[in-house]
This record gives C-alpha cells, sequence and structure tokens, in this order.
C-alpha cells in the first residue's frame, strides 16, 4: 500500500507481538543475537546534514549486565550544539515550505519501517534501556502509533475548519510551524517519547535537533536511521548526543530556538523553563516550552472493588518496568474495611514477581538504568525503612545488573518523603484511608497530577471520582500505566508539566500557530 493510501485509512493502534508463541520467541532471540554482534559499535553525531566526531566518546551499557558496552558516542561539544541549531534554523525554511501531504507521507514511511524492524528495536530496547521483551514491545508499537497518528493529524490541521465568512471578504485561518525546536527526551521511553516529540515538530513542518538521554543513545540513531530512509531530507533534523548539563543550556538559550519539546524530571523542566523565558541577543520571539514531568501516581482501592483486580493494577502499575514510568503507581491508598485483605493480595502478588536480566522472559521485571539510579532508590528504601513499615523486598536482588526487589511500604503517612517525592523505581507506599472521600483527598495531596486510578464498583464513586480526582490522565477500574495513543492522550496537571496531551488531537497545536487572513472580495 502507498503510504497516500495508507493515510486514507482510519488510525488504528499497533497489533503487539506474544513472546510465549515459540515462532516469536525464536524470532525475538535470532533479533537479539544479531543485535549483539553490533553492540560496542561507534557512532557519530548527525549535525547539519553530515556525520561529525568528535573523538570524545560516551558509552551506554546493557543494565542488565554493565559490563557489557552496546555503544560508544560521539559527544557534540558547545560549539556544535550551536551550530546544530544554526544550521536546522537555515534550512528551517525551505522544509516549511513542504507540503504537509509530503511530510505526512513521509511519517507513515517512517512507521511502516519501524514496523519491518520491530524485533530488532525491542532487542535495542532491552539491551540498552533494560526493558522485559513485552515493555520492549509496547514502546515499539507506541512509537509506530506516533508517527501514524500524528501523520493524520498534520492533514487535519493541513484543512482546517471553515471560519465564519463576512460579507465581502473571504476569512481564513491557517497553521504555520514555529521554527526550530530542540527536543530532549528521558531514557525511560528512548524510543517513543523521543519519536513522538520529534516527529510531531517535523510533520508540522519544524526542523528539530533532538539531544537524547546520554543512558540510550543507540535508540536515537536507530530512529535517525529510519528518519533518513523515509526520504527526511538530511538537515531537517539533528542527532546531538552529549551530557545535558554540558550542551543543554547552549540548545535552550540559544537565539534561534524557537522552541523546547521536553520530557524529564521536574527539575530540569523547571530550568529550562526559566531560561527558556529569558529573551537572548538576536532573539525576537518567546520561546515556547512543552514540558512533560514528574509523578506521584495513586491508585485507591475503595471497600466497593474488585480487590483481585485492584491487586493486580497496583503491582502491573508499580512494578512494570520496575516502576520507572512517569504513570508508575507510586502510592496505593487503601479504604479502612478492605486494607487489610487488600494488603495480603498485594503480597501474594508482588511475591511471585521474578527479577532479573531482562532478555530472559521469564522475568517480570529487569534492572533499574544504572549505578545512580540504583544508589538513589536504595536510599529512598532506606528512608521508608524510618518512616513506615516494609512488607515487601527493602533491597538488590541477585545479579550482576542493577536489580532491585519490588518493595513495599505499609502504613505510610501522608507527610513521609516517600509518600511525596518522585523515586522512579520499585517503591510502592501503601497507605489507609478513612473512606473514600479521604482517599481521593490523599490521592491529590500531592504537587503532581499525572495519572491516577480509582477501583470502585459503586457508580456514585465513580462519579466522584470524574469530578474531583485532579490527574491528567484518570483511569477507573484498571491500571494507571499503559496510555494507548488516539485514545488516552498523555499530559499531567502541576507539578507534572504543560500537559500537551502526547497522542491527542490537540497535540500538533504545540509545534504551530495559527495566522488569520481576511482578504477584502
Ligand atoms: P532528566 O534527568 O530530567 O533528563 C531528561 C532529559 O533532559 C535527558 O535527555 C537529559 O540529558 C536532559 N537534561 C539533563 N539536564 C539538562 C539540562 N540542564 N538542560 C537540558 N537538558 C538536560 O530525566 P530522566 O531521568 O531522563 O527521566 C526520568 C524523569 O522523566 C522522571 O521524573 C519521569 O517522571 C519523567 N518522565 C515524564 C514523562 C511524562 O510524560 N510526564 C514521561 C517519561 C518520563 P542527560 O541524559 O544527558 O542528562
Amino acid at each position: 500500500m502507498t503510504p497516500a493510501a495508507a493515510l486514507a485509512e482510519a488510525f488504528s493502534n499497533e497489533p503487539y507481538l506474544d513472546f510465549s508463541k515459540p515462532e516469536v520467541w525464536a524470532e525475538a532471540e535470532s533479533a537479539l543475537r544479531h543485535v549483539r554482534t553490533q553492540a560496542g559499535r561507534e557512532y557519530p553525531l548527525w549535525i547539519a546534514g553530515a556525520e561529525q566526531r568528535t573523538g570524545d566518546l560516551l558509552a551506554s551499557n546493557n543494565p542488565s549486565h554493565p559490563a557489557e558496552i552496546v555503544g560508544r558516542h560521539h559527544k557534540a561539544t558547545a560549539d556544535l550544539a550551536a551550530r546544530a541549531v544554526e544550521d536546522a534554523h537555515a534550512y528551517f525554511p525551505e522544509w516549511a515550505r513542504t507540503s504537509p501531504q509530503h511530510r505526512a507521507e513521509l511519517l507513515a514511511r517512517a512507521a511502516g519501517l519501524i514496523r519491518e524492524r520491530k524485533l530488532e528495536f525491542d532487542s535495542w530496547l532491552v539491551i540498552e534501556a533494560g526493558k522485559t521483551w513485552p515493555e520492549a514491545e509496547a514502546e515499539v508499537g507506541e512509537a509506530i502509533d506516533f508517527c501514524e497518528y500524528y501523520a493524520r493529524q498534520a492533514l487535519k490541521f493541513a484543512s482546517p475548519e471553515a471560519l465564519v465568512q463576512l460579507p465581502g471578504e473571504r476569512d481564513d485561518l491557517v497553521y504555520l510551524p514555529l521554527g526550530v525546536g530542540v527536543v530532549i527526551p528521558p531514557w525511560n521511553f528512548p524510543l517513543a517519547i523521543l519519536t513522538g516529540m520529534a516527529v510531531a515538530a517535523l510533520v508540522a513542518g519544524n526542523t528539530v535537533v533532538i539531544k537524547p538521554s546520554s543512558e540510550t543513545p543507540i535508540i536515537a540513531h536507530l530512529l535517525a536511521e529510519v528518519l533518513h530512509e523515509a526520504g527526511f531530507p538530511p538537515r531537517s533534523f539533528a542527532i546531538c548526543v552529549g551530557s545535558g548539563s554540558v550542551i543543554g543550556d547552549v540548545l535552550v538559550e540559544h537565539p534561534k530556538t524557537r522552541f523546547v519539546s521536553f520530557t524529564g524530571s521536574r527539575d530540569v523542566g523547571l530550568r529550562i523553563n526559566e531560561l527558556a523565558a529569558r529573551p537572548r541577543h538576536g532573539q525576537i520571539w518567546i520561546k515556547r516550552v512543552v514540558a512533560e514531568m514528574g509523578g506521584k501516581d495513586a491508585i485507591v482501592v475503595d471497600r466497593e472493588a474488585d480487590l483481585d483486580a485492584a491487586a493486580a493494577g497496583v503491582a502491573q502499575s508499580a512494578f512494570g518496568y520496575q516502576g520507572q514510568k512517569c504513570s508508575a503507581c507510586s502510592r496505593a491508598i487503601v479504604d479502612d474495611p478492605v486494607y487489610s485483605q487488600f494488603l495480603e493480595k498485594l503480597e501474594e502478588r508482588v511475591a511471585a514477581i521474578t527479577v532479573g536480566p531482562s532478555e530472559d522472559r521469564t522475568n517480570f521485571m529487569g534492572p533499574v538504568i544504572s549505578a545512580g539510579a540504583r544508589k538513589a532508590i536504595l536510599g529512598y528504601i532506606e528512608t521508608g525503612k524510618t518512616e513506615a513499615r516494609l512488607i515487601a523486598g527493602g533491597g538488590v536482588a541477585p545479579g550482576d545488573g542493577y536489580f532491585i526487589r519490588p518493595t513495599v511500604f505499609a502504613g505510610v503517612d501522608s507527610q513521609a518523603r516517600i509518600f511525596r517525592e518522585e523515586i522512579f523505581g520499585p517503591v510502592l507506599a501503601v497507605t489507609r484511608a478513612r473512606d473514600f472521600h479521604h482517599a481521593i483527598e490523599l490521592a491529590n495531596d500531592t504537587e503532581y497530577g499525572l495519572t491516577g486510578a480509582v477501583y470502585t464498583r459503586n457508580p456514585e464513586k465513580i462519579r466522584e471520582a470524574r469530578e474531583t480526582f485532579f490527574a491528567g490522565n484518570l483511569y477507573i477500574n484498571r491500571k494507571c500505566t499503559g496510555a494507548m495513543v488516539g485514545a488516552h492522550p498523555f499530559g499531567g496537571f502541576n507539578m507534572s508539566g504543560t500537559d500537551s496531551k502526547a497522542g491527542g488531537p490537540d497535540y500538533l497545536l504545540q509545534f504551530l500557530q495559527a495566522q488569520s487572513i481576511a482578504q477584502k472580495l
């Protein structure tokens, strides 16, 4: 099917491969073997439409086996970072003039190329990001979905709804791209979030400078390969690997940077927002900042809930990808009459969780991303031991990787640090609430507001949750992770970010500006 014909069909989410099927597993193992033959390769930068090498290398490794170097990456200097912005600025007018239909078709082609190389992408996510196979597969599916969805959205903004036509006038609204966008993704969805942020901006007609996370730069190179092959012009995007602390400010502060699309921690997001707000010499616009940040997400379990479903949803949301999702459940808030019964069910589920190398498909949890992350999470676990009652986990799991056991604290007070601060690891705080109303109050007692869920069979309580649970993504009787493109536009309130709603119908507006044209007839 041609890309144009594919785009004429309605969007639907990418189906997942089932790794329990022997034939799928055999192919996955073979893809992983192939990918490992390339481990340790050197990756150049991609700036101003050409490869660049600085000789100053950053190594990315496999968190399941930290001695395994998976890639070596030339790091950009501050001068190269500035050059990346300047060249993207120089090329912008040419790219902005291409037709939205053409850009959307390139994106549909990119979706197809990722689809063809799915198991290869899965394998890199397993060995560079420490994802288990199903988590990797879900992420690759999400990246494909972003391409397919935003390609269709770009066509929608190219033919906006007709305006009121005043007598004797032709009145139009047209959407124009902004300019150069700096795209800064986190390591925890190094493909899906990077792809979503980059292609949304590109398909809208902007050029982008991508600064991948230093933990997961290979995935960014894979995306670059796909974009090149799909036909995106060499100068429409740059891949600028390097530490955020060295080149981050250069990219954000550059006067030719028109917008920053960031996903990551609260502190880095706030810093970017502040730096971007200050106009620099020669700058003629207010920079836009899209910042999607952290969470301290809660699941409320009511006395009228299906407790088995609730325990399953909490365990899945808290420990999937080792709790390293912004949407992860880090607080379970449980109604008093079912508190003990819920804890028993949860303990049973957590005891069955297997932890180990992520390439082994029998493990539900793999490693956390790095030695630094492990140290910080273990620090929170020690704090938790002084603040609450440890009922599961509480330390490292065996193996040479960065493994931490799924950890649950019960009886956590709402003033405890483990109730209030984002830990970003497999640590769950369970808190007792007096009743449903109090449970929602506790869930809202946070500076964040990203995801949340409620388990109850009572329609009145569902209504109350819909009206009062203050989270960008609210789920009823299901887990609070696993947002699907098109169905669950994603973004948080308060310190969780600017609520840009990735994967939703308005997302592309972040990267467009509307021009109103009135012509006297
Ligand atoms: P992070 O430390 O804030 O880093 C995110 C990105 O910012 C990385 O590419 C990082 O580069 C870069 N960076 C660091 N310092 C910078 C600076 N001064 N200027 C410009 N860029 C800079 O976050 P992370 O550890 O990668 O990701 C985990 C966080 O992301 C969690 O808080 C999680 O909740 C959040 N997150 C939010 C969402 C959402 O949609 N709301 C989704 C996923 C993750 P280096 O790697 O080179 O430092």
